[in-house]
């Protein structure tokens, strides 16, 4: 069997972004917006040569919600594969969620199971790679990606990122970390 570390995106691989409109920290919207943090690539690296599988697994209902165009999402979406194809595949694999139950556009607004706290992604990813779920982690800066470590039996790490502190609740996380390095430097340490 083997072990993934499953990581959300905005907020953990790249910076969230102000948004004029709203007056809060998102995910970008637009290509421009997007940038990886500089300690990405040595964290991602980290946990690579412990020998985990990288999983993405991310909530990206702006168009659902009229805030961008898919074109848009599916453009940063590359941006983040370009990077980890450069760096010698970084990133296993992605699975991202369009939908939102109160969206504007029709065929993406509906309740789903794999927009997170959902855990259908985890499922499917359980079984695609034969994961042993007590040898996996989920890293993540908001509640709803502990929900789903923790729903799934990993070991979870919340990122104290200051932007995601609204959308960060009561779920006991079993590690906090500043930002990704430490988190991967703890995983290491656990390892
Ligand atoms: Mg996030
Ligand atoms: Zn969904």
């Amino acid at each position: 069997m083997n072990k993934a570390v499953f990581l959300d995106r905005d907020g953990v691989i790249n910076p969230l972004v102000y948004n004029i409109d709203t007056g809060e920290y998102e995910s970008p919207h637009y290509p421009e917006d997007f940038s990886i943090y500089p300690h990405a690539l040595k964290s991602l690296k980290i946990l690579k040569e412990q020998g985990f599988i990288i999983i993405i697994i991310s909530n990206q209902p702006s168009y659902a919600k009229g805030k961008t165009t898919l074109e848009n999402i599916k453009a940063i979406e590359n941006l983040l594969c370009i990077f980890s194809e450069e760096n010698g595949l970084l990133i296993d694999d992605y699975f991202y969620c369009y939908h939102h139950p109160a969206g504007v556009i029709p065929e993406y607004t509906k309740t789903c199971r794999c927009r997170k706290p959902g855990t259908l992604f985890l499922e499917k990813a359980i079984k695609k790679y034969d994961l042993e779920t007590e040898k996996c982690y989920f890293i993540g800066d908001q509640d709803t990606d502990i929900k789903c470590g923790n729903a799934m039996n990993m070991h979870t790490i919340k990122i104290n990122n200051k932007h995601s502190l609204k959308k960060s609740g009561t779920e006991i996380p079993n590690y906090f970390a500043a930002d990704l390095y430490e988190a991967a430097i703890r995983i290491q340490t656990l390892n």
